[in-house]
């Protein structure tokens, strides 16, 4: 059988078993998937520099003739060294590849060649070391480098991919009809995808790119919309209006903002339809979102429902636990908390009484939608900080009752634009006011030279009876230079802390673990956490009024915040003190922003604007199916011309069953990888 888009990977010459499972290794499996493997930079070999004006230092293209080829070097550690001696015609330069016998080979002597690589040496003696070269005959001078694996060479991978375009063309294939194209200029899809990699020039490859990261933005807005309509269908149960939540609002030890109220009243009113309820609320950390959950789990109860507070991790699942428990069981409403770390035995008594009805509101982590949890009456299910579960986990909540009002929680406040594509077409509440009182932190950003006065600074802190945090980008020292918290806090124990009481807390800690720790914290027997980002969630200690973030420079503005967030959340003057030595001109602003605003939409649209969609896209944690191109490419004027095109195609097909659409629907179920329709 002749070879075609689809069949495997090894159907195309010169990929075997082993270089078959390399190309699978990178997700690519026929190859069609390998067309898809879009190329993450180019090299532009049509600008070429003599040898004499070639910059040291510096990564040039040079067009050079090898006339001398010497043996290979074999040298100590089993390293192997090629030498050839190449001219441009006027001044000599010396190749040098290391570990590279196959590529040495494959030059020929008396061969003319475009060489991309990094000159070193002076005026006089020049070398080009590791270049990667193409035959100066080739025709297509702009060549793709991809992501590659160990032992996939992008040579390889270039001939792999003429293949497999070659079985492209002798079938091509459209998603989109062509008047569809034209409204939104777009190019056709197998042009695009020919000139993603072997284009003819940089317009050619940016008008594929627009084709293709449009495709992408398109299907996953198509995959949203089909998905919020399945959940829209239904009918949910309708809760009785009559009944008020008074009692319960006044009970609490606090005056709700005027924002927290509205948002309750919102809430209150969509519980009171059958339309099953599809609301995010926002709010900066501290804004107070776990007490306006709580007022509709209370209203909930008060309709006989149960609740489902789902969360990602288990230290945040067990605070809202705290919270919920505090605010809601002197009302006799029972709260239980469901999570992956107990026993067996407790999960099965905690399975009957959800099962019966017994509790109330079950919070939890993902443990609460494991198959063998059954409700009684499951009426309302809210996601906190819900861009880091997968859409897929939150549809299947969703599914754990016929159709339940659904509460979304986000503390990262995420422009509206954006917040359209990412949950859907949700309804939204925002807090914008923070409780009455509230000092917003105080955040100052030094260099590592004054790292030893913050940490006097710290310790003045601790001694008026203060807690800190200290942040470090990773767990364990690398090879990188950036701080671990590890060594760290053996340093700082010995050293900047000597004499408190320091506590480690990362991700890679057991729940137990990190338990244990975050309880001593709490009760203040633990002076000083020095912990990685697994404190950016949910940690709620009010005495602790000082953090210092190392290595600021690696994390991104609303990261920041978030980890800010942390302090301040008490009665107590609180500080953040980033610590950075990159002195970049975007990292400079980034701290400008932060010491200058402590208004989280504020930040997150600085955020947007200087970092662009895209990278937002790149991140993983908004828990949407992988974008491979849109995640580079797109900007707000792309994303929302996708967003009308889907409007325009599902209004007019609504289920996308009409032929022509039907490559479209494969993709897009593809892309979510299940069924999201029907
Ligand atoms: P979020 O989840 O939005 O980050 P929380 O719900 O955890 O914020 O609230 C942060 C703190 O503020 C909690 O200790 C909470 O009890 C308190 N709080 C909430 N609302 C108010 C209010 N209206 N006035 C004073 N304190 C409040
Ligand atoms: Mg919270």
């Amino acid at each position: 059988m002749a070879a075609n888009l689809f069949s495997e990977i090894e159907y195309l010459k010169g990929v075997g078993k082993a270089r078959g499972e390399k190309y699978r290794k990178l997700g690519i499996g026929s190859p069609y998937d390998l067309i898809y493997h879009v190329p993450r930079a180019y090299l532009d070999f049509r600008v070429h520099v003599p040898v004499c004006q070639a910059e040291c230092g510096a990564y040039n293209v040079l067009k050079l003739t090898v006339f001398r080829k010497m043996p290979p070097q074999r040298i100590r550690g089993g390293l192997v060294i090629c030498k050839a001696a190449a001219t441009d015609g006027i001044d000599d330069i010396l190749i040098v590849m290391y570990n590279n016998v196959y590529g040495f080979q494959a030059l020929k002597e008396g061969e003319t060649y475009y060489m991309y690589g990094k000159v070193s040496g002076n005026f006089l003696r020049k070398e080009i070391s590791a270049p990667v070269y193409i035959s100066a005959n080739e025709n297509v001078l702009i060549q793709p480098v991809y992501h590659l694996t160990q032992g996939l060479s992008v040579n390889m991978v270039r001939t792999n991919m003429r293949q497999a375009l070659e079985l492209m063309k002798k079938e091509p294939f459209e998603t989109l009809p062509v008047n569809i194209q034209r409204k939104y200029g777009l190019c056709p899809l197998t042009w695009a995808l020919e000139n993603i990699h072997f284009p003819e020039s940089d317009a050619a490859s940016e008008t594929a790119r627009q084709r293709l990261a449009f495709d992408e933005l398109l299907k996953l807005q198509l995959g949203m919309a089909l998905m919020k309509k399945r959940s829209r269908r239904n009918t949910a149960f309708r809760m009785n209006s009559d009944l008020d939540i008074s009692e319960f609002t006044s009970g609490l030890p606090f005056e709700l903002t005027g924002d927290q109220k509205k948002a309750i009243e919102e809430i209150v009113s969509d519980l009171c339809r059958d339309v099953p309820m599809n609301r995010l609320l926002q709010g900066d950390v501290g804004s107070g979102k776990t007490a306006v959950a709580a007022a509709a789990c209370y209203f909930a109860s008060k309709n006989g429902m149960q609740s489902a507070l789902m969360a990602p991790t288990e230290i945040l699942a067990l605070q809202h636990y705290r919270t919920l428990s505090e605010f809601l069981e002197p009302f006799g409403v029972k709260v239980c908390l469901l999570t992956g770390s107990l026993t067996a035995k407790k999960k099965a008594a905690l399975y009957e009484q959800i099962a019966s009805g017994e509790t109330d509101v079950i919070v939890g982590t993902h443990a609460i939608i494991q198959k063998n949890v059954e409700y009684k009456a499951l009426g309302l299910v809210i996601t906190d900080e819900q861009h880091r579960f997968g859409v897929a986990q939150r549809a299947a909540l969703a599914e754990k009752s016929d159709a339940p009002h659904k509460l979304v929680m986000s503390a990262t406040p995420i422009p509206r634009t954006l917040a359209l594509i990412i949950y859907g077409d949700l309804d939204i509440s925002a807090i914008t006011q923070l409780p009455k009182g509230r000092k917003p932190v105080q955040t100052y950003a030094v260099t590592g030279k004054l790292r030893s006065r913050a940490f006097g600074f710290v310790r003045g802190k601790l001694d008026e009876g203060r807690q800190a945090y200290v942040v470090c980008p990773m767990i364990e020292e690398s090879e990188s230079d950036l701080f671990a918290v590890k060594t760290y806090a053996e340093n700082a124990q010995s050293g900047e802390l000597k004499g408190y009481t320091v506590a480690l807390l990362h991700g890679k800690m057991s729940a137990a673990e990190k338990e244990r720790t975050m309880k001593k914290f709490r009760a203040g027997e633990i002076q000083v956490l020095i912990c990685t980002t697994v404190v950016e969630v949910g940690v709620d200690v009010p005495n602790a009024a000082v953090m210092v973030i190392e290595n600021a420079e690696r994390f991104g503005l609303s990261q920041l915040h978030q980890l800010r967030g942390r302090v301040g959340r008490g009665e107590f003057e609180s500080s953040c003190i980033l610590i950075t030595d990159n002195t970049s001109e975007e990292c400079v602003k980034r701290m400008k922003i932060m010491s200058s605003t402590s208004d989280g939409f504020k930040i997150s649209e600085e955020d947007l604007k200087m970092r662009g969609p895209g990278d937002f896209f790149g991140n993983a944690q908004h828990g949407l199916p992988p974008l491979k191109i849109a995640d580079i490419a797109c900007n707000m004027e792309l994303m929302n011309k996708a967003q009308n095109c889907a409007k325009e195609l599902l209004a007019a097909d609504p289920e996308l069953s009409a032929p022509e659409h039907k490559t479209l629907k494969m993709d897009v179920i593809k892309l979510f990888n299940r069924e999201i329709v029907g």
